[in-house]
């Protein structure tokens, strides 16, 4: 059984990957952080602990946003300074000689950062847990889809640099960004999953308070506007259901970003339901959030029909109004005539 969990653990990265973090890291004069666009727990967790963490051990570190955090997950950063949109981007880049990515194979999952971060010309380093890493983007590419987050393997990683030198408020971040990845441990949950859980919980940790930060802390509005988005929500023979929420749904909801997290999850608890589609416009966009079960890759068919990707069981992407579809409510046409699973 120790030789299993050890047998997966010595996949995750190679001893080479973390000499060669340590030297980068070690030599650097500055270490700029950043993540992907509309950043989620574990985007958050993982580049925010990766910022403590360096700082506990005296490194210079600056983590930035492209765009504004949403509220309901943006207590993972309470009392860190960090840097919000392009503006301030531009000092961090010149005043850092190393960047570090997590949660995202590529810097076209940077938004607003993609063009400045791909003129940046010092180390540039991933932390990942996506497929398809690009590799040439990088100088040192540490990824595998063998873990839960981008969290858990940011976990291990500097476990591997720093021993139990761990800073305590850094653990709790990647707490919430594991948490957060799996959904509260019902999907992608690995036995390192369950040993770093452990640990953390053995290290005093306050998960109670982590759940109720991210579960139970939302308005009402939140319950309200689902109640109603899943009264609307369309179910196909194949098992496929959807929901399309408009620019005009989310203001006479009166919602926030980030408060319909998870919605797309809800349908399939229903027994025929195999992939869910959560359509929601931003201007002359719809964005797209999949979620499949077992059997069915939600990636495949973000990548085929959204312009998107992700994991096998959780992906994104969008549709463009005036391209892919006509109008808001021609998404629905668009879904019915195209998705097959
Ligand atoms: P969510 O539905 O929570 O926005 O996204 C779920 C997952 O899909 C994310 O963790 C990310 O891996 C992936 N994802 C979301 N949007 C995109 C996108 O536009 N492109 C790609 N490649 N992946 C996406
Ligand atoms: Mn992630």
């Amino acid at each position: 059984m120790n030789y299993n969990i050890l047998a997966k653990f010595a996949r995750m990265f190679k001893d080479t990957d973390i000499a060669l973090l340590r030297t980068l890291i070690g030599s650097s004069d500055g270490v700029l952080i950043a993540t992907h666009t509309h950043p989620d727990g574990d985007a958050l967790g993982s580049s925010a602990a990766l910022c403590l963490q360096l700082r506990s051990k005296g490194i210079r570190a600056v983590v930035a946003y492209p765009e504004p955090l949403p509220p309901t997950i943006s207590f993972v950063l309470d009392g860190l300074d960090h840097i919000v949109g392009a503006e301030g981007l531009g000092e961090a880049m010149a005043t850092c000689d190393t960047l570090i990515c997590t949660d995202m194979n590529g810097l076209d999952r940077a938004g607003a950062f993609e063009d400045a971060l791909r003129s940046f010309s010092g180390r540039r380093i991933l932390i990942d847990h996506h497929l398809n890493p690009h590799l040439e983007e990088f100088d040192l590419v540490i990824s595998t889809p063998e873990v839960s987050s981008a969290s858990e393997l940011e976990y291990w990683i500097l476990k591997a640099l720093y021993g139990t030198e761990l800073d305590f408020r850094a653990l709790y971040c990647l707490m919430t960004g594991m948490t957060t990845d799996t959904n509260n441990f019902a999907n992608s949950v690995f036995p390192t999953t369950l040993q770093m859980a452990g640990e953390l919980l053995a290290a005093g940790v306050d998960r109670d308070d982590i759940i109720n930060r991210i579960y139970h802390s939302y308005r009402r509005n939140r319950v309200y506007a689902m109640s109603d988005i899943l009264s609307g929500m369309k179910i196909l023979p194949g098992g496929v259901a959807y929901m399309i929420v408009s620019s005009e749904d989310w203001l006479r909801h009166g919602l926030a970003e980030g408060e319909l997290e998870g919605l797309v999850n809800v349908p399939l608890s229903i027994g025929e339901v195999r992939l869910s589609i959560y359509l929601r416009q931003e201007g002359d966009v719809l964005r797209a959030s999949l979620r499949s079960k077992k059997g069915v890759s939600a990636r495949d068919i973000a990548a085929e029909l959204f312009h998107g990707g992700g994991h096998e069981n959780a992906s994104g992407g969008r549709l463009v109004i005036g391209e892919d579809i006509e109008s808001v409510a021609d998404a629905a046409r668009y879904i019915e005539e195209k998705v097959k699973i």
